[in-house]
């Protein structure tokens, strides 16, 4: 990497360089937003982007609010919450996008406004508990799994409730004081089509609104499946790579 001396350091050197870089990988995703909602016969109004930071440092994320974006994943608590201390200036909605395990879920509770991963009675508790405890309002989705082991009543590797336990889990988290109930929220299961399972996670999206009209969102789509997303119904689409990059090692 070069210094140059002409220019202010703000505007130069690898905070600029990277920057850049990020302003490229955010029109790009636009982009393929826009093209999608087009041939979906969908308006980008009904989109939300959600930047995915996870392994990224909190540099990144002041860069991403800096061109203009609100909505902020994480997936991991121990990397989330200093993260989001350090981001406390910014106008940002924190998303909790992994798997949350129930000791966790008063620290999450703590910065987090929407959780994408909720799948299991306890953690509804856990998390009712948790927002009565911090006075916050949190927005819960209900993770639905959409693996073939989902079909069959297993818990599916890429974590998530059955389609059959929904329902119930929904209600849990309507009654919930301090809790709000968002929608639903899905991983395409890996290799396979994600067409089919974007449209099972809209029918049960579907089937949630019938006794709770406003759990609206659908969050699903990731880098490499948006278009398939958007075209079944996505709300809210969650995108890393595509916005910064690869990542050194994915942590689970
Ligand atoms: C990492 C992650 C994403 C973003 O994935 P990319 O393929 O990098 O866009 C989306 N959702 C969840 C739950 C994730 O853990």
């Amino acid at each position: 990497m070069t210094d140059r001396d002409d220019t202010p350091a703000v505007a130069d050197g690898p905070a600029a360089e990277r920057r850049a870089e990020i302003a490229e990988g955010l029109a790009a995703v636009r982009a393929r937003i826009a093209a999608a909602c087009a041939s979906a016969g969908r308006s980008e109004d009904e989109i939300t982007l959600i930047a995915v930071t996870k392994t990224f440092p909190a540099s990144d994320v002041r860069l991403l609010a800096g061109l203009g974006v609100t909505e902020v994943g994480e997936n991991r608590d121990q990397e989330a919450r200093p993260k989001a201390a350090d981001c406390a200036d910014l106008p940002l909605t924190w998303h909790f996008v992994g798997r949350l395990q129930t000791n966790k879920a008063r620290a999450v509770a703590g910065y987090a406004d929407v959780v994408h991963s909720v799948d299991r009675a306890r953690l509804v508790a856990a998390l009712a508990e948790a927002a009565a405890r911090t006075g916050r309002t949190l927005r819960c989705l209900v993770q639905v799994s959409l693996d073939e082991a989902g079909k069959k009543g297993e818990v599916g590797e890429r974590g998530g409730a059955v389609p059959a336990d929904v329902p119930a889990l929904a209600d849990e988290i309507a009654a919930a004081p301090g809790l709000e109930l968002g929608g639903v929220m899905a991983v395409a299961p890996l290799g396979a089509d994600p067409l089919p399972a974007f449209d099972r996670l809209a029918e049960t999206a579907a089937r949630m609104r019938r006794n709770h009209p406003d759990a609206r969102i659908v969050s699903a789509g990731m880098s490499g499946d948006l278009e398939q997303a958007i075209a079944c119904g996505a709300t809210h689409l969650r995108v890393g790579t595509a916005l910064l990059g690869g990542r050194r090692a994915i942590v689970r």
